[in-house]
């Protein structure tokens, strides 16, 4: 049995014992519909439901095992084990309750590496799965025979970044690619925005530091400071710490 040493392992009883082994050949991401903890995750699982995924990601990238990679999870219908013993390997993902949210950078980075060790461990190639039975990456919805008929999930949202970022970043890092920087044309209005209110701080963090030193020099050069010019700078130095506090 296989546990990916980047997650914990919250191993679910008695599915984990009980369950057939599988050869993992696919990787198929979902979404909850509900934005849980890893701990609520498994919860569910041990508590309401006889289904189960292979792991569980929150919303800050924490990452939950609760079955092994060589046993069956039953989150993909028929593509959990197939009669020739090969399996989908399942996480799923804290979302709104309607699973229309993007996936947040944490659980990317989380999925991405899991991607990888998977290829790295079990073989997944790394191409997107082109039928229900092709081995490679996928998601819940991609074809009915993963679902019984039909699902939305893991939503709109997530199915563009799988395509954008998540599966072509798991190649690339499985080839041997550092992980990137985001390019800025990439990103949505609220990663964007997070990014400039940090590098707002910053900046204003610098010119505090500035205004300090130079009021330092003033008062401690051997010249008497001009009344004006330490009004000037305790103005300033007011000023800045104002707008950076909020206030
Ligand atoms: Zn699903």
């Amino acid at each position: 049995m296989a546990w990916y040493p980047g997650a914990r392992k919250m191993e679910l009883q008695p599915e984990s014992d009980s369950q057939p082994a599988i050869v993992p050949t696919q990787f198929i991401l979902h979404s909850i519909a509900a934005p849980w903890t890893v701990q609520r995750i498994y919860e569910y699982w041990r508590d309401s439901t006889n289904l189960e995924s292979h792991f569980g990601v929150a919303y800050d990238g924490d990452l939950g095992q609760f079955i092994g990679t060589q046993t069956r999870a039953d989150a993909n219908y028929s593509a959990n084990r197939r009669a020739d013993g090969t399996g989908a390997i399942s996480l799923e993902s804290a979302s709104n309750l309607d699973h229309t949210d993007p996936w947040t950078p944490q659980q990317i980075e989380a999925i991405i590496n899991l991607g990888v060790w998977l290829n790295k461990t079990h073989g997944i190639p790394l191409r997107v799965c082109q039928s229900w039975t092709d081995p490679g990456y996928g998601f819940h919805s991609m074809f009915p025979e993963w679902s019984g008929g039909g699902t939305a999930c893991p939503g709109d949202a997530r199915r563009a970044q799988f395509h954008d970022t998540v599966f072509p970043e798991i190649v690339r890092r499985a080839q041997g690619g550092a992980p990137s920087q985001k390019d800025v044309l990439d990103m949505t209005p609220d990663e964007l925005k997070a990014i400039v209110k940090q590098a707002v701080e910053e900046e204003r963090l610098t010119l505090i530091k500035d205004q300090m030193f130079w009021l330092g020099v003033l008062l401690d050069s051997g010249d008497a400071p001009g009344d004006a010019d330490v009004q000037y700078q305790v103005a300033q130095t007011r000023g800045l710490l104002k707008s950076f506090f909020g206030k």
